[in-house]
C-alpha cells in the first residue's frame, strides 16, 4: 500500500482537444467529438466527424474535438490543406 492515497478516477488515457489554440483537457462528462481525415476508402481527402467513441477515440490520427466550434476550426484547417496541396499540385 502506498501512503499517496491519490485515487483519483481520472480518465486515462487524458485526451486533449486537437482543435487550434484550444488544448481543454476532456472530462468524464464532456460531449466530444472525433474526427480523422483518409482519403483510404475513396482516393481523395475525407474529412469523417463522429460522437465521441471510445474505440475509434484510440485509434491513430484520430482527433479528439472538445465542442462545435473546434470542430469547425479544424474543417476549416482541412479545406485550407486541401486547397493549398492542389495549389501545389497545380504550381509552376
Ligand atoms: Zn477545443
Amino acid at each position: 500500500m502506498s501512503a499517496a492515497n491519490s485515487k483519483v478516477p481520472t480518465p486515462n488515457p487524458f485526451y486533449r482537444c486537437a482543435g487550434p489554440n484550444c488544448g481543454v483537457l476532456k472530462g468524464t462528462s464532456d460531449h466530444w467529438w472525433l474526427m480523422w481525415a483518409s482519403s483510404e476508402k475513396f482516393g481523395v481527402p475525407v474529412l469523417y466527424l463522429c460522437p465521441w467513441d471510445e474505440e475509434i477515440a484510440v485509434k491513430e490520427g484520430t482527433l479528439h474535438v472538445c465542442g462545435e466550434l473546434c470542430a469547425q476550426r479544424l474543417q476549416s484547417m482541412f479545406l485550407g490543406n486541401i486547397l493549398e496541396n492542389s495549389q501545389k499540385r497545380r504550381g509552376k
